[in-house]
């Protein structure tokens, strides 16, 4: 740390008051009940907003469209 830039204990800590990381927030999937992002297609079945959205490349299928 370059002396000239020093700052109080406070000022630090009042910066870095910001920098706890916030857990990611998960919800179900309604088609296979998978955790998944909010707002994005299922990593593991494809399906958004009820319908087949996208072609899933995995070992097992959990659903037939
Ligand atoms: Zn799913």
């Amino acid at each position: 740390m370059v002396v000239r830039m020093r700052h109080t204990r406070a000022h630090t800590a009042n910066r870095r008051s910001h920098h706890a990381l916030k857990a990611s927030n998960l919800v179900t999937c309604k088609n296979c009940q998978a955790f998944k992002a909010p707002h994005k297609v299922c990593d593991a079945c494809g399906f958004y907003k009820g319908k087949k959205a996208v072609a899933v490349k995995s070992k097992k299928q959990v659903t037939k469209a």
